[in-house]
């Protein structure tokens, strides 16, 4: 579970992070230098970086006539996600990210809207809370997951935010707010960044941070009753559409106004933003019913996650094995799920040997769960098994080629085994046909950097930083790998390619963003 360090001799790469993101389309690459903004700001001095934040963010004009476009969404979204990264706040985990991004796209491929780029990811906050950025990136908090009771709960709250996303809500909520708050937004995450570039963070800047996302996400979340009362009609129909029990928003809903009844300081945060009232849950229940009955299929996938992610976002100083009583007393209605969380509990605490033959005993029964095949060979690797950790995952990819788990996990272990020219070799057979996580891209930068294929290793790092928003730093990046004795013809070709289009885009992008609204292109909505 450790993270890899980063690429030796790569100190771009050092504490930077680790957010689902796709690879950016070289279509799509100007939509993608979003943050580059913030590593502009990140040079001027603080009291400068409210103007800079004023010339870079898109300009909205007066409510009455401005509409923001998919790209300014996007562009606003990112900055707020770059925030939630550097703050540590994402849980960025290859099982649990899978495992949301296909529920999550499961339900957004329904949508109109359903080319839009979505990214779900999991918040470590016990608050239950959801929320939509602008640009398609949801996140939903571990609190809630845990909050949820089957799979249906947590896909209607899914389907919720996707609506909100689709019908542009974001975007309307955002017009209605004045410039000047959302200048102070972005300035005050700008100022923290800088706070926290010139040294090591103090508390006071993690909590500054902490703040400023807040008021980043609550700022964007307002939105109108008949805002709400839309995105339950829409999610309720993507929910029922993708196979889900309709009437799962409202039991949800219900759950939650218990909770109110609880005291004012129990209410979940998600409520403070989507007040659920009685004809609410009345009108959730009566769409639903106008839906034909379906019995969902769940499989162990999404108890599996509750569980790991109950484990992985276990506050500091709990010892995350004494969540799982059933189990550490033997009884025998504990559920696979349960044993699951337990045994990787165990091997977080450095007891994978105890926990192995229990996972052999889970996979062997479940052969087509690969969380079994990942976690058996994690443990084999944290216990010293190297080659039956090799061995476990081989087999796991020969039932599931290009698993993105599976592959990361046996790329992983093949670091440690000392094979980095085979890790590099198929994380990029992967990556070369699903879109890769930000982190899973430093992965295979490391990857390629230990196998001693160093140009391609800083072309990584390119992609990495362009998906965060860095495109000086990648630009800095794909000029090193130039620079690496001994290209072959073709590395040169398309490191030369790709850095020219970062270099057009640059200044096209800044002029864009400078332009006043009445020359800008038509918004595409
Ligand atoms: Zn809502």
């Amino acid at each position: 579970m450790r993270r890899p360090p980063a690429p030796a001799g790569n100190p771009a790469a050092a504490g930077r992070s680790k957010r689902p993101m796709r690879l950016p389309s070289t279509s799509n690459l100007v939509a993608t230098l979003a943050g580059t903004a913030l590593t502009a700001w990140l040079l001027l001095p603080a009291p400068l970086a409210a103007q800079a934040v004023q010339d870079q963010l898109p300009d909205m004009g007066t409510a009455a006539q401005a509409t923001l476009s998919i790209e300014d969404e996007y562009r606003i979204g990112r900055m707020v996600m770059r925030g939630l990264r550097e703050s540590g706040r994402i849980l960025e985990d290859p099982e649990l990210g899978e495992y949301l991004q296909s529920l999550g796209l499961r339900l957004s491929s329904l949508a109109h809207d359903g080319n839009r780029n979505f990214s779900f990811f999991l918040v470590r906050d016990p608050a239950i809370n959801a929320f939509a950025l602008p640009g398609g990136f949801v996140g939903i908090h571990t609190g809630l997951l845990l909050e949820t009771r089957s799979e249906s709960e947590l896909a209607a709250v899914l389907a919720h935010e996707v609506a909100h996303v689709t019908q542009r809500h974001i975007a309307r909520g955002l017009e209605n707010q004045s410039r000047a708050s959302l200048v102070s937004t972005a300035a005050t995450l700008a100022a923290i960044l800088l706070g926290a570039v010139a040294g090591v963070p103090t508390d006071a800047t993690m909590g500054a941070i902490s703040a400023a996302q807040n008021l980043a996400i609550q700022s964007q979340i307002s939105f109108t009753r008949e805002n709400e009362y839309e995105a339950d009609r829409i999610g309720i129909g993507l929910l029922t559409s993708a196979g889900f029990e309709p009437d799962a928003m409202a039991s949800f809903f219900e759950t939650m106004g218990r909770r109110t009844q609880l005291g004012p300081d129990r209410v979940p945060e998600l409520l403070r933003t989507h007040p659920v009232t009685s004809s609410r849950i009345a009108e959730a229940r009566g769409r639903a019913a106008q839906e034909p009955a379906v019995v969902p299929r769940e499989g162990l996938g999404y108890s599996l996650a509750r569980e790991r992610a109950r484990v992985l976002a276990a506050p500091p100083g709990t010892d995350p094995r004494s969540f799982f009583p059933e189990v550490e007393a033997n009884e025998p209605d504990a559920t696979v799920a349960q044993v699951y969380g337990h045994a990787l509990a165990q091997v977080l605490a450095g007891e994978a040997a105890a926990a192995i033959p229990t996972i052999v005993r889970l996979r062997d029964a479940n052969p087509g769960i690969m969380a079994f095949h990942t976690l058996l060979g994690q443990a084999q690797l944290a216990n010293g098994q190297t080659r039956a950790a090799l061995e476990t995952l081989e087999r796991a990819r020969t039932l599931a080629p290009r698993n993105i788990p599976v592959t990361v996990r046996y790329a992983e272990a093949l670091l440690q085994a000392g094979r980095p020219k085979k890790a590099h070799e198929v994380l990029l057979d992967l990556f070369n046909n699903v879109p890769p996580t930000q982190e899973q891209v430093r992965l295979t930068a490391m990857a390629a950097n230990a196998a001693g294929d160093v140009a391609d290793a800083y072309s990584y790092m390119a992609e990495y930083h362009i998906m965060g928003g860095d495109l000086p730093l990648a630009i800095n990046q794909l000029e090193l790998a130039l620079s690496v004795p001994g290209l072959t013809g073709q590395q040169r070709a398309k490191f030369s390619a790709r850095l020219k289009e970062l270099r057009d885009a640059l200044p096209k992008e800044r002029a864009r963003m400078a332009r006043p609204a009445g020359e800008r292109p038509a918004p595409d909505r």
